[in-house]
């Protein structure tokens, strides 16, 4: 997994690794992918697990996340070797704003690893390993255990998020380093009995570009590569044409789930709550809601136009400034109350279903100048508008937002103790 990586962003850094996995490798592109959350955890918790996160006590107890099923462990009763690698610890998927493994979870973990690296190195800046940068460490690691394990299963799952997370243009630093390790793989007959997919969980979240409309899209539009053994191509030939159509159609890191699953029992297929398999034909009428995407993070909307009138735009800034000083509500004693400082965007969604109507509605705060976007609903009888879901938070917020804890607090509170210096 490359952190923050939209398709639209792959097209403008990964050149040389896009020929190669298309042109070479076969693989096929997922033209429709829309993430499901926000950041990374929320995205993979879904990739991993098939449910959303809200959905999982387990997943927010105060002594780690140890007693949830991730699909690893499928793998791994199904006689599959496991490998967890993670190159940022700090931000680690199960560490940021979760309580971690208290157990090691796969067979291979490669987190001491990295914790060892951060401790002994300026994190982010300096992300270099005995002269070699941590990326170039994570490709070997990919490459070594494929070469080691190559005559047994296993499920590998690397993520690649200190060289990309934070910069869009950042990307580019790793498009040989990827070329390079696929080429490796490839000539090494590593892929003769290999699935592999190359993804983000979510495009570029803050900075310029996501101020713009296609940044909208490519945040909620991350990538996502899937190769699959020219064996299976032949065999499954079926599975494998209904995996290019659906490259066309609305899929979710849900399905990746499904289709995780569907590879380890390939005749005896399982229902899931949300995904269905990739090698299954997903319906090209399927919507935001068949999928389990929920409305702010839905990328299939029929037509834009600016929002029509001042009034509908002042009102519907000023519902939004009060959902954000609703959710602070229970912290004022650390949290600025919010005021509307401008409109900055607000733009008129047609959904496919004709039941609603929403806008999008980027407005900036203060204190503090934070840049909040929000999908606001009406439904048929329109008399108000309501946030439906998440809030994004589009501009980064540094330090001014230490005091509080959790993941939505994050993104909105403006601390007092900042607002005061
Ligand atoms: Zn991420």
């Amino acid at each position: 997994m490359i952190d923050s990586t939209s398709r639209i962003n792959s097209l403008r850094y990964l050149p040389k690794t896009r020929q190669y996995l298309i042109e070479t490798l076969g693989a096929v592109e997922m033209m429709g992918y829309n993430k499901l959350a926000d950041n990374t955890m929320v995205n993979m918790v879904p990739f991993l697990t098939g449910d959303y996160y809200e959905n999982q006590p387990c997943l927010k107890s105060k002594h780690g996340v140890d007693n949830c099923t991730f699909i690893w462990q499928n793998y791994s009763q199904s006689g599959y070797l496991t490998h967890l690698g993670e190159d940022w610890p700090w931000a680690g998927t199960f560490h940021y704003s979760l309580k971690g493994f208290k157990r090691q979870p796969t067979d291979y973990d490669d987190r001491p690893f990295h914790v060892a690296n951060e401790k002994g190195s300026k994190w982010m800046t300096d992300t270099c390993f005995h002269g070699k940068s941590s990326s170039e460490t994570l490709h070997q690691r990919i490459y070594d255990l494929a070469y080691n394990l190559r005559n047994k299963r296993y499920f590998s799952l690397s993520t690649h998020s200190i060289m990309t997370h934070n910069y869009l243009e950042a990307l580019r630093n790793i498009d040989n380093m990827t070329l390079n390790t696929f080429k490796k793989l490839y000539e090494n007959n590593l892929l003769n009995n290999t699935f592999l997919a190359f993804f983000g969980d979510h495009g570029m979240r803050f900075g310029k570009v996501r101020m713009t409309f296609i940044g909208q899209l490519e945040e909620r539009l991350p990538m996502m590569f899937i190769y699959v053994p020219q064996w299976f191509k032949t065999k499954y030939i079926g599975f494998f044409n209904n995996l290019k159509t659906n490259s066309r159609r609305l899929t979710t890191h849900f399905d990746m789930f499904s289709t995780l699953q569907h590879l380890l029992n390939l005749e005896n297929e399982r229902t899931h709550k949300y995904g269905k398999s990739l090698f299954r034909e997903i319906p090209r009428e399927r919507t935001c809601e068949d999928a389990g995407i929920r409305p702010h993070w839905c990328t299939c909307n029929y037509h834009l136009s600016a929002t029509d009138n001042s009034t509908t735009r002042n009102n519907l800034a000023s519902i939004f400034i009060q959902h954000l000083n609703t959710l602070l509500k229970n912290h004022t004693h650390k949290c600025s109350k919010l005021t509307l400082k401008s409109i900055i965007s607000s733009i008129k969604l047609l959904s496919r279903q004709i039941e609603y109507i929403e806008h999008r509605v980027v407005i900036e705060a203060e204190p503090g100048d934070g840049i909040f976007e929000a999908t606001l609903r009406c439904d048929r009888n329109c008399s108000t508008y309501n946030v439906k879901g998440d809030v994004s938070r589009v501009n980064k917020y540094g330090t001014s937002t230490n005091c509080v804890k959790d993941n939505t607090l994050r993104k909105i509170c403006h601390c007092i103790n900042t607002a005061k210096r």
